[in-house]
């Protein structure tokens, strides 16, 4: 006798609703996904995705700069100069997201899983309607997403007042920008378009840029962002942003003025929660809107999971996709280890990148973790130096007595990829002593991880720094 095989209900095709459908496809259930904009979601559409694809241009555009000082000339004029032709570079970005979206449809369709285009709404534990179809599930997942938020007395219009999502759509380079909001994305667009030749001002609510970040990271990306000229405004809240005439107003808080072509607005994202029937069907949203989910995706509400940047647990594209795979591997009954945030890693792509994984700088000085902490510069390692890189460090942090790897954050170019020997570290319980021991490239950026977890062997990892 052959069981019948679970139905699976999916609204939202992001990395969160993907990521969960090809397991759920390939644990034999029938999987049906909705999505309104195309698989991928906004992280392949218009979030994630294009924006690296912009920073791989805007390093390319630093790296060029450099040229000189590596002894290299660009033209036999005084001043080379590299012009960036917008409409090629936005065209290249939108071509890059609509080609991934395209591959991730096929690969997901190829698993025999079912695609509605469409916009849906939960009309009970175990239904979703879409385009006046009815999808009965045994179970459902919510994986809608976030949008970007504006502010009360500054409402994007997608022509000079812009969201992340609206940037990919100017036929020129934004001559004066100003990107209000110094969090991650604020940081990652106004260093990539100050890298692409705009005249760019960060206006900062707080003390420093990237406030939530490893201090010592937003020390050095602050400095950077300085250096190569940005109008970097601290302290200072923005309280609106009109339109007048072709330039932008931003009035701070204090009542200064700060005049531009463009305004890019990066002041959080809000979940998409609304008008989808998620309350009226009794999934617990909290004060902000998010899904309340626990550690293996349950909502509320018996048989419906959630995943993704709905839920606010973190709003990253691979915790999406983990938190989507464990609500399938939970409701399809196979063994399921709860996510663990603290194994997270995660980048900010400014230039150097800044790259973290484990336990907080902050979280040692608020004294809640007993750590030895080393931070080696990266301006002593040889490969930076042939590089003409000098910006930046690896940090290591590890447990006083057994040495184990706690954490760490490498700011560096390529941090993103760094971080990985310190993430597997911390996944498979290794020491600073087993990471000392093992062979890197010499010359290579790589070596200052060895390095730096020699040295906090050295010093010995029975004292608390
Ligand atoms: C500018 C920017 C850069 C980022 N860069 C990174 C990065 O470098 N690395 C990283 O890890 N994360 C990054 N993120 C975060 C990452 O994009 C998100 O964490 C990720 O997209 C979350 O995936 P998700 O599946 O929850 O939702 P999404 O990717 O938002 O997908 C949700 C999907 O659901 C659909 N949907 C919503 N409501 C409905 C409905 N009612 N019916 C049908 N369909 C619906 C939407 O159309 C969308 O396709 C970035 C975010 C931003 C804004």
């Amino acid at each position: 006798m052959t069981l019948p095989r679970p139905n699976v209900a999916i609204l939202g095709g992001g990395p969160g609703g993907y990521e969960a459908a090809l397991v759920a496809a390939q644990l034999g259930a029938e999987v049906t996904v909705i999505d309104e904009d195309g698989l991928g979601g906004a992280c392949v559409l218009t979030d994630c995705v294009p924006s690296k694809t912009l920073i791989e241009s805007s390093s390319t555009m630093t790296s060029l700069s450099r040229a000189a000082s590596l002894g290299l000339e660009l033209s036999n004029g005084a001043n080379p100069e590299v012009a960036v032709d917008a409409p090629a570079l936005n065209a290249r970005i939108k071509a890059l997201a609509a080609a991934q979206s395209h591959d991730i449809a096929e690969h997901v369709a190829a698993e025999g899983v079912r695609i509605i285009q469409a916009r849906g709404r939960l009309t009970g534990p175990h239904t979703i309607e879409a385009a006046g179809t009815t999808v009965q599930a045994d179970v459902v997942l919510i994986a809608t997403g976030a949008t970007p938020r504006a502010l009360a007395d500054g409402v994007p219009d997608g022509e000079r007042i812009l969201t992340c999502r609206q940037m990919y759509d100017l036929a020129e380079l934004p001559e004066e920008l100003i990107v209000v909001g110094s969090g991650v994305t604020g940081a990652e667009f106004a260093g990539a378009y100050q890298a692409l030749g705009s005249q760019v001002a960060l206006v900062s609510s707080r003390d420093r840029v990237l406030p939530h970040e490893d201090k010592d990271a937003a020390v050095v990306i602050e400095g950077v962002f300085r250096r190569r000229g940005m109008n970097v405004l601290g302290k200072s809240r923005a309280e609106a942003v009109h339109r007048k005439g072709d330039s932008v107003v931003v009035t701070l808080g204090d009542g200064r003025q700060v005049t531009g072509s463009h305004c890019l607005l990066t002041v959080g994202m809000a979940p998409s929660t609304q008008g989808i029937g998620l309350a009226e069907a009794g999934v617990k949203l909290d004060p902000r809107g998010f899904i309340e989910v626990d550690r293996v995706s349950r909502t509320s509400l018996p048989g419906v999971y959630a995943a993704g940047d709905c839920t606010g647990v973190l709003m990253l594209a691979s915790v999406a996709a983990m938190q989507g795979r464990i609500a399938m591997w939970h409701a399809l009954g196979e063994a399921v280890q709860p996510i663990r945030l603290s194994h997270v890693a995660s980048t900010i792509f400014t230039d150097p990148e800044i790259a973290s994984v484990g336990v907080s700088q902050a979280a040692i000085d608020r004294g809640e973790v007993a750590a030895r902490v080393h931070k080696q510069p990266l301006a002593t390692n040889p490969r930076a130096k042939m590089g003409g890189f000098r910006d930046g460090f690896v940090k290591i942090y590890a447990r006083p007595g057994t040495g184990l790897v706690l954490g760490g954050v490498v700011v560096a170019p390529r941090a993103s990829e760094l971080i990985l020997p310190l993430s597997i570290a911390i996944e498979q319980n290794l020491s600073v002593d087993q990471l000392a021991h093992t062979f890197s490239v010499y010359p290579s950026l790589s070596g200052s991880v060895t390095e730096a977890a020699r040295t906090v062997m050295e010093f010995g990892t029975d004292a608390i720094l």
